[in-house]
């Protein structure tokens, strides 16, 4: 007897459950998909206990005849294509009718659909994928699935669910997604019955952008452009940004997807202009042609392959790179996109060097005829971030070594130019500044002996529910490193008292920055990895910023301090505070070597 077996309907859905059905933000975005297909115009979002006890999508979309909706729930029952062709111009988001089959495999179910006014609707109620009941029922024309008790029959991926606050940011990020893919749409999302999103169909997608994201319209520039890839949207100025890439999403052909070739492009083009480690806002939505793109590459949609995607990235790289160029001239009257004040790390390190060097008249040739290996070239300003004990054969164990330094000013007007003994020693003042501020705040955290600075009047803060949970869970260890901050209740936070490090520095704005780390932490990482990574946080807000001027006490100072950091210790961004140009590599760059 042969070995192999033609499994059951209920296994192969749960099998494409595992696909489609990660977590309950994902039964959240096929149940909105299939609204959107219906034609809806407005989407009801309920949400209870992250989605484990309750996910309830209800649209006012065409609904199903009693027929189409018993179909609907089968595997491989779409209305959305017909033959092969159709699968090669899909316009719909869903198309592979696997989505409500998969869903009802894995929880209890119940779908409610009335196809217009006159006609009776259907509920049909369905358990771990065996269908219980059909009757009938009235109400408004739409579709009503309501998804309970999610995974109750696959052990496994229960146990493998998140916190609440985890889930319900997959989910919000899930319907964010959606709403700003679909301005015109009308959505209300709630959470265990409070609101979340009150989205009335907006006038355009800026106004969508703005109304999901806390920032005003006048932060976003307009992206247009046309190739054979059309690409519109809007992406933040430079100086609008994130630690992280939450708040950037593309968008191919209205699906929302995760494309390494778009990000990187995206990211080439922002290269010059912001910080390393900064992410923009940008909502970007692509117009391929659907022969260019293949959607169907996974399950879940998010992942789509291009025929050329040379053509993609050169396409995005300009219409990105063309909408910052107008930003700049816009906002200076010159062409300063790729000029100072806004260049590599490199290029501003290199710059410095070059003026140092002119105004001191320490080298033989003008600017304006630069030899023929430029600095760069040498190799000398490729230092590579501090390891531990190891900094190019430099002693900074040598006690007071930074206050011996012999300052000569600043360049760059972020870099501060000193000698020790023949060598050379650029510093990078917010660098510098960040590292001395994370030892004290980890300092602080070690020993329990907080330094704070109570507020006067203290900060009142709002966060939206997903960001909610994440803050309270680390209040107690935040108030460790001097950072005090009370749950006032429903979604306001009150901070009352900032680490020393941090007075009269943005507040609101680190909380932010707090609630954007804790929402992308892996799981698993270790309590100090986490408060590792929330410390240099408010070591970064503390920090004088690149160009923040400085005078000779400050600078004395800042080098005192600079003395009492354990370098040993790891760096919180990696990046270096200072490199060295010893004598002789500054002789073999004159040849004299
Ligand atoms: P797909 O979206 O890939 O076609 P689904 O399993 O998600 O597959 O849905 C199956 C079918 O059920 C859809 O093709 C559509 O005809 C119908 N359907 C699902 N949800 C709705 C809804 N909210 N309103 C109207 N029809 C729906
Ligand atoms: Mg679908």
């Amino acid at each position: 007897m042969g070995v192999i077996n033609l499994l059951p309907e209920k296994l192969i859905n749960q099998i494409a459950a595992g696909e489609v059905v990660e977590r309950p933000a994902s039964v959240v975005k096929e149940l909105i998909e299939n609204s959107i297909d219906a034609g809806a115009t407005e989407i009801i979002i309920d949400i209870e206990d992250g989605g484990r006890r309750l996910i309830r999508v209800t649209d006012n979309g065409s609904g199903m005849t009693r027929e189409d909706a018993i179909l609907s729930l089968q595997r491989h029952a779409t209305s959305k294509i017909r033959e092969k062709e159709d699968l090669f111009n899909i316009t719909t988001l869903g198309f592979r009718g696997e989505a409500l089959p998969s869903i009802a495999s894995v929880s209890n179910l119940k779908l409610t659909s009335i196809p217009d006014r006159s006609a009776l609707g259907t509920s049909i109620h369905v358990e771990g994928g065996k269908q219980l009941e059909a009757c009938d029922c009235g109400g408004p024309v739409g579709t009503s699935v309501e998804v309970r008790d999610l995974f109750f029959n696959t052990p496994a991926r229960l146990k493998f669910m998140k916190s609440n606050t985890t889930e319900v940011s997959h989910i919000t990020a899930a319907v964010t997604r959606m709403a700003v893919s679909h301005p015109y749409i009308r959505f209300k999302y709630n959470q265990n019955g409070s609101t979340l999103y009150n989205l009335p169909a907006a006038k355009d997608l800026l106004a969508r952008i703005c109304s999901v994201i806390s920032e005003e319209d006048t932060s976003f520039i307009e992206v247009s452009f046309k190739s054979n890839i059309r690409i519109t949207g809007y992406i933040s100025g430079p100086e609008i940004n994130r630690p992280t890439q939450r708040e950037t999403l593309i968008f191919v052909n209205g699906r929302f997807v995760k494309d390494r070739v778009i990000l990187h492009a995206l990211m080439e083009a922002y290269r010059t202009v912001m910080e390393k480690e900064r992410y923009p806002l940008a909502f970007l939505f692509l117009e391929v042609p659907p022969a260019e793109v293949d959607v169907n590459v996974h399950p879940v949609k998010t992942e789509v392959r291009f025929r050329n995607t040379d053509e993609v990235h050169r396409a995005v790289y300009g219409a990105v790179t063309e909408a910052l160029k107008r930003w700049t001239i816009k906002k200076s009257g010159v062409g300063t996109y790729g000029d100072t004040p806004f260049q590599h790390y490199e290029d501003r390190v290199n710059e410095a060097i070059g003026r140092y060097a002119s105004t001191n008249k320490l080298v033989p040739f003008s600017m304006k005829n630069p030899p023929s290996t430029p600095f760069a070239k040498v190799g000398i300003l490729k230092s590579p971030p501090f390891k531990k004990g190891d900094v190019g054969g430099f002693s900074y164990e040598k006690k007071g070594f930074f206050s011996s330094l012999n300052v000569l000013g600043r360049a760059g007007g972020t870099y501060i130019v000193c000698t020790s003994g023949n060598d050379l020693l650029l510093i990078d003042q917010h660098a510098a500044h960040e590292r001395i501020s994370f030892e004290r705040l980890k300092t602080c955290l070690n020993n329990s002996t907080p330094s704070s600075q109570v507020l006067l009047i203290p900060e009142t803060l709002e966060l939206n529910t997903s960001e909610v949970g994440l803050l309270r869970e680390y209040i107690d260890n935040l108030a460790k490193a001097g950072l005090l901050i009370d749950h006032f209740g429903g979604n306001t936070f009150v901070i009352k008292a900032v680490p020393t490090v941090l007075a009269g520095r943005d507040v609101r704005g680190l909380i932010k920055d707090i609630v954007d780390e804790l929402a992308h932490l892996e799981r698993s990482s270790t309590l100090e990895k986490v408060m590792d990574k929330l410390l240099s946080r408010m070591a970064c807000h503390s920090a004088v910023e690149g160009g923040d001027s400085m005078d000779r006490l400050e600078i004395a100072a800042l080098l005192h301090d600079l003395d009492t950091v354990d370098f040993a210790s790891n760096c919180p961004h990696g990046r270096p505070v200072f490199v060295m140009l010893r004598q002789t590599e500054i002789e073999k760059m004159f040849g004299r070597r």
